[in-house]
């Protein structure tokens, strides 16, 4: 099972009518959150499902025939038949204690809508445009390889554009040869996003680091906005209001940068490597470092483990993730010798014991390919 995600190249008379879908969503959804507490406190005994049952019908049977309610019926009863699922899935969520109680939506949540298909699974066409159940038909902005079924799809927007989401129930791709066999290490470093035993460097993508600096100047330029504040009543102007708009545009943008670099980079590594090995990441330990931190979590190699988590079966290679105790990047991998004084800023991996010299992040990713099996935990089917 995967999901596809594709922006939609929308007109205006379109962008009009996901933003009112996802009103209208949000509405349903406050709608049934209020009727749910109003019903527990009126001391009605219900399970969570039959207490959204009623609230369904009441919808149906009573708002819906108010006039000023009759809007509605112009709406896909998709929509709102999702919206009181989506509150019955957050209600459940928060009884198993996995979520926080559900809380009403505001314009400033993330917009979005979900709508299905009411006869099952539809086809999705290969091509530049995508029919999407009781919608219509929409052009995309990169269009489909291959053709799939689907039943249910989400509309979300992201800063000004919307995407359509839906999930696919099947196995991507055929298994393929992997141009190496023998297991590799991949070491993961500030200076260097990706050093691999095989010698291969990945360098983070240098538009990245620019767009960064960009975002820094515009937020310096625009430090004296009045931004406004709720408790005072004091409003945002105008040009602020303006100014968040192009700030999660900048955002927006920088995160797709990232995603696209390591979309790319885990998809070539799965399907070159038939045995990747990679350092479990010290969480606490990196963040507790401020100055690495902030770099860590910019290159995203939470992101980069997990999509290699996802992909590795994708492309039927295997992950071992390396005991973090490991010493990869402290033992000389000639003489066994353990390098305490090796230093962060230290660049070239020196023996003091037998003189061996190498690139200091090779010679950890080396380290980590040739790391022993009871040092390694496998991803997937034979986790211990
Ligand atoms: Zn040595």
């Amino acid at each position: 099972m995967f999901a596809i995600k594709r922006r939609l190249k929308l007109n205006k008379q379109q962008h009009c009518l996901m933003a009112q879908y996802a009103g209208f969503s949000r509405l349903v959804y406050n709608y049934g959150l209020d009727l749910f507490w109003q019903s527990v406190d009126a001391g009605l005994k219900a399970s969570d499902s039959k207490r959204i049952q009623a609230i369904k019908k009441c919808l149906t049977n009573v708002t819906k025939k108010r006039a000023e309610f009759a809007w509605m019926n112009q709406m896909s009863s998709k929509v709102y038949q999702s919206a009181l699922q989506d509150l019955q899935t957050a209600f459940s969520r928060w009884r198993k204690g996995i979520a926080k109680n559900p809380v009403r939506k505001t314009r400033k949540n993330k917009q979005s809508f979900t709508v299905y298909d009411g006869n099952g699974v539809v086809l999705v066409k290969s091509g530049k445009s995508i029919k999407i159940p009781t919608l219509g038909t929409f052009r995309l902005q990169e269009p489909l390889k291959e053709s799939y079924v689907s039943q249910t799809f989400t509309i979300s927007r992201e800063a000004d554009a919307w995407y359509v989401c839906f999930a696919v129930d099947a196995e991507r791709i055929p298994p393929i040869m992997h141009a190496v066999a023998e297991p590799v290490g991949i070491d993961l470093g500030v200076k260097t996003f990706a050093t691999i035993s095989d010698e291969t460097e990945i360098e983070a993508p240098k538009p990245y680091k620019i767009a960064k600096t960009k975002l820094g100047q515009f937020q310096y330029h625009n430090r004296n906005k009045q931004c406004g504040n709720k408790r005072t009543g004091e409003k945002a102007s105008n040009s602020a209001k303006k100014y968040y708009k192009k700030l999660a545009r900048f955002h927006k943008r920088i995160a797709d940068k990232r995603q696209d670099f390591l979309n790319k980079t885990t998809t070539s590594i799965c399907k070159k490597y038939a045995h990747i090995k990679i350092e479990d990441l010290n969480v606490s330990g990196m963040v507790a470092n401020r100055k690495l931190s902030s770099a860590i979590s910019d290159l995203g190699f939470y992101e980069f483990r997990r999509q290699l988590e996802y992909k590795t079966p994708v492309f039927g290679s295997k992950l071992d993730i390396v005991d973090r105790w490991y010493p990869s990047s402290k033992q000389c991998r000639k003489c066994k010798h353990k390098h305490d004084g090796l230093k962060l800023k230290d660049r070239v991996f020196n023996c003091p014991s037998c003189g061996h010299t190498e690139d200091r992040d090779l010679h950890a990713a080396i380290n980590l390919a040739n790391a022993p099996d009871d040092k390694c935990s496998r991803v997937g089917s034979s986790r211990t």
